[in-house]
């Protein structure tokens, strides 16, 4: 007998669960409580399309070469119809600052590393489109789920509310892909399956903006559209159909700051201050397209429903947002759920053991996606100390935190702008094509850092980036927010 499957969410994990998993034998069903994309384009879409299940759904979203790789390869025809939709493809080369654009060559390889970037929206409803194109695959949207069905510690099915009345659908297999809010913990009764956590200690702030008829995008040689000052992380995210946005994200302990950014004057008023997003949008270039949408309360976390070797549940499999959240500011959080739902048809395939499948998935999870997570936690521990040092005046740090800081910025980043040898190992960490950190490890990348860095820095000036933005205290002055 073929074998059901309960996918609880279409968000990224979900879909890419479903997309995963169909092979024409399974019978896939996707639940979610949201409506389905408008029969609308792209543009219509980002207007009109409700997702109360999905509230970072309107902050700028980029997929990394990862998931971009996955999807050229086993989608191809996703990858098309995301491409005619307008998502806009930046290749390795692209990425390159100008120092090493010039001396580019190809390597096989380096075809992995491009970004996707577009409106989520965008990216959300080509997505579903092309699954519910999948055989075995069918939606149920408007559809609440509400508790599960089990059998001891066999989960069996679902509860769901659709259109007022409650239904019991039954499957073999129940997704967990119902992100960062699920309640399935709640429903099944089980406490701490929360193994980590910890703060990402910012709050995010997107706005979008629409390029004017006959404008163009700034040229890429100019000062960059991301950086940290500290007090203030941005990036502009290039998106589809002529749109951008720009993502301020404002550390925890800026009150005022982070009070004030709401408000659509200052959010501009910051991004004139940045030589790097200021360009994008002079009132001849670009206009916005959005009001100033803002979210807290971004926590990262490790579930798990595994007792040491022993599953708490059986039949059920959490990917996505539901098995671990990111901080958004690494842009990870969809590749990384999508790359864990990809591991599910080859844990079913291996073996049919419940139990069995879910110690897989926590070995899979645990090798090719903890790493990246167990480094952001750290980074995040410096950034908010940063964030913390930023306020107090004159703050001078610690000789090892010089040390640290000078490794970074004088070693690895200035290694990374003027060595390709070097930039393509960064970037394939930072593409999540390998282990994040231990590319520094490796002899022959270590002895290029460590030359860079015993290089004097009179004859490496051109491998620094220029002055990102104004001090804070300039800031706060231009903005008149008491520093
Ligand atoms: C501000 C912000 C910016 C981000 N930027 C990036 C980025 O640039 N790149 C990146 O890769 N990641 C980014 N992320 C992370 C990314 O958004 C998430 O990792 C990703 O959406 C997780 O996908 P998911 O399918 O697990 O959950 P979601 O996308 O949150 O989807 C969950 C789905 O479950 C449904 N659902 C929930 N409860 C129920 C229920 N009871 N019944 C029925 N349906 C239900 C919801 O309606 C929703 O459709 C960002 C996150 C935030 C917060």
């Amino acid at each position: 007998m073929s074998e059901t499957i309960l996918i609880a969410g279409a968000g990224i994990a979900g879909l890419h669960a479903a997309m995963a998993l169909s092979d024409g034998a399974r019978r896939i069903t996707v639940l979610d409580r949201d409506p389905p994309p408008p029969d609308l384009g792209p543009d219509e879409a980002f207007e009109s399309w409700e997702r109360k299940g999905v509230t970072q759904l309107r902050h700028s979203h980029v997929f990394l070469g990862r998931l971009v790789t996955l999807i050229r390869a086993k989608h191809p025809a996703l990858w098309t119809a995301l491409l005619q939709n307008g998502a806009r493809e930046h290749t390795f080369a692209e990425f390159l600052g100008p120092p090493l654009r010039n001396r580019y060559r190809y390597e096989p390889g380096d075809e992995e590393m491009s970004f996707l970037f577009s409106r989520r929206t965008t990216l959300e409803l080509t997505i579903r489109r092309y699954v519910a194109t999948l055989p075995g695959v069918t939606f149920i949207t408007d559809a609440g789920i509400r508790g599960v069905l089990r059998d001891g510690v066999r989960v069996t099915g679902l509860k769901v509310e659709i259109a007022g009345a409650m239904r019991e659908m039954t499957a073999d297999s129940v997704i967990d892909a119902t992100g960062r809010t699920t309640q399935f913990p709640d429903w099944l009764g089980l406490e701490n399956t929360i193994a980590e956590t910890s703060p990402a200690g910012i709050l995010y702030f997107t706005r979008h903006y629409k390029l004017r008829d006959g404008a163009d995008e700034p040229p890429r040689d100019g000062p960059s559209g991301a950086g940290d000052l500290g007090y203030v992380k941005f990036g502009v995210f290039i998106a589809d159909n002529r749109h951008f946005s720009i993502t301020l994200a404002v550390p925890e302990i800026e009150t005022e700051l982070r009070t004030a950014m709401l408000n659509p004057e200052v959010f501009d008023a910051v991004c004139r201050q940045i030589p790097g997003t200021a360009r994008w949008i002079e009132p001849e270039r670009a206009e916005p397209a959005s009001k100033v949408f803002g979210m807290g309360n971004l926590l990262s976390s490790w579930r798990t429903y595994l007792d040491g070797d022993t599953p708490r549940v059986l039949n059920l499999y959490p990917v996505g947002d539901a098995a671990q959240r990111t901080n958004p500011l690494y842009g990870r959080g969809c590749s990384i759920g999508a790359i864990q739902a990809h591991f599910l048809p080859e844990i079913f395939a291996e073996t049919a053991d419940p139990a069995a499948r879910l110690r897989r998935l926590r070995e899979r999870s645990q090798a090719e996606l903890k790493p990246f997570y167990d480094v952001m936690v750290k980074q995040d521990e410096q950034a908010i100390r940063r964030a913390a040092n930023e306020r107090v005046p004159g703050y001078k740090p610690r000789l090892k935190s010089r040390i640290m800081k000078s490794f970074v910025e004088d070693a690895i980043g200035a290694a990374s702008r003027g060595d390709l040898t070097v930039a393509r190992a960064a970037m394939r960490a930072f593409h999540m094509l390998e282990h994040p950190t231990d590319w520094t490890k490796r002899g022959p990348i270590l002895a290029r850092i460590l030359k860079t860095w015993a290089t004097p820095k009179a004859l490496k000036r051109g491998l620094y980036p220029p002055k990102a933005g104004p001090e804070r205290a300039e800031m706060m002055k231009a903005l008149g927010i008491a520093a």
